[in-house]
């Protein structure tokens, strides 16, 4: 299903069917649907029954083999996407963690003989390629072929949120489509109709991105103790709060943590960017549901420590991903926020 801001997009390509390229690159920043869509324009192209600006009908046989992700012409190629051990790349691997964001150069190897033979309904054959930024320049390089040499069939959908980080030989060979961030009104009325709570509060959190706005919806009361323990932080203390936050870490939903470490430096981020705002101009982008607290906070930090601060977020976040022991990494991440909470007293 496509969402009502993409329409005049999918108008654009579906009006003229015979015009759509060979490569299409759907960039654009996380949580606007970029990869519904590609998932919606996938099955309504190897659907073989609708027509015009219709979307799949869901029910041929080509619809329910996509559904059940067994279409034979089509493809979806992401980081992990394809589990077969390759012993060449394994033993270079330095950490497996890193290795499971890239994808593969043999994952894109393998689209040659897939390539080779015809399409199976007779119909197009589609290729999703998520995030084209995992793609290490080796990978990238290995793609270009494929690329150059089009066949009426096959289209290539490049997915990223990006643009900057890919080779300027991708960019070159696909037909750019930009997934500006939606306006407020639409991404409102997608979030109400589906029952987000706070939606005004978690869009703007979220930088105005609906999906990461939805994503977050669970995470509301969390998000409200992460604000209060930082709004009190001379109060409870670094060591307290870190304490709290790395059970929000081992939470398991499903053997997953229900939150990521990196989600949490996301919102540090958010919540200095908008104390150094504050100061600056008085004015908040992601809390301004917060602004009596982040008054009060701003008031009682320097400016120049909060930049300081926000810089050590950046470096921090880098190493998000990293096995280090998540009780001194909050009680770091903290006290480093502590030191310029304070400062301006
Ligand atoms: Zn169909």
């Amino acid at each position: 299903m496509i969402f009502s801001w993409q329409n005049d997009l999918w108008t654009q390509l579906l009006g003229q069917p015979e015009r759509i390229p060979h490569a299409l690159l759907l960039a654009g920043p996380t949580g606007g649907g970029k990869t519904a869509f590609a998932q919606s324009l996938a099955a309504r192209l190897l659907c073989e029954t609708a027509t015009g600006l219709n979307e799949a009908c869901g029910t041929c046989p080509s619809c329910n083999w996509f559904q059940t992700g067994n279409h034979p012409d089509f493809r979806l190629i992401e980081p992990g996407s394809d589990e077969s051990e390759d012993s060449e790349t394994d033993s270079e691997a330095a950490s497996t963690k890193k290795k499971s964001e890239q994808i593969r150069i043999h994952q894109i190897r393998a689209l040659d003989d897939y390539l080779a033979i015809g399409t199976h309904r007779q119909g197009a054959r589609i290729i999703i390629i998520r995030p084209a930024e995992a793609m290490n320049p080796a990978t990238a390089n290995s793609l270009l072929k494929a690329l150059e040499e089009p066949s009426s069939t096959t289209l290539f959908l490049l997915i990223t949120n990006s643009k900057r980080r890919l080779l300027p030989t991708i960019l070159s060979r696909c037909q750019v489509l930009n997934f500006e961030k939606p306006p407020a009104t639409a991404a409102l009325e997608w979030l109400g109709q589906s029952d987000a709570r706070h939606a005004q509060h978690l869009l703007a959190h979220a930088g105005g991105m609906p999906l990461a706005a939805m994503d977050e919806d669970g995470d509301w009361d969390r998000l409200e103790t992460f604000f209060s323990d930082l709004a009190r932080i001379e109060h409870s203390g670094p060591v307290a709060i870190a304490g709290r936050w790395e059970s929000w870490l081992k939470e398991n939903k499903d053997g997953e943590a229900a939150l990521q470490r990196r989600t949490l430096v996301i919102w540090m981020q958010k919540w200095v960017f908008d104390l150094v705002s504050m100061k600056v101009c008085g004015r908040t982008l992601f809390h301004a549901h917060k602004l009596q607290e982040l008054r009060a906070a701003a008031g009682r930090a320097s400016l120049n420590a909060l930049i300081d601060c926000y810089n050590d977020l950046l470096r921090i976040r880098a190493v998000s991903q990293h096995p280090l022991n998540p009780r001194l990494f909050l009680e770091d991440m903290l006290s480093r926020y502590a030191r310029a909470a304070l400062s301006g007293r």
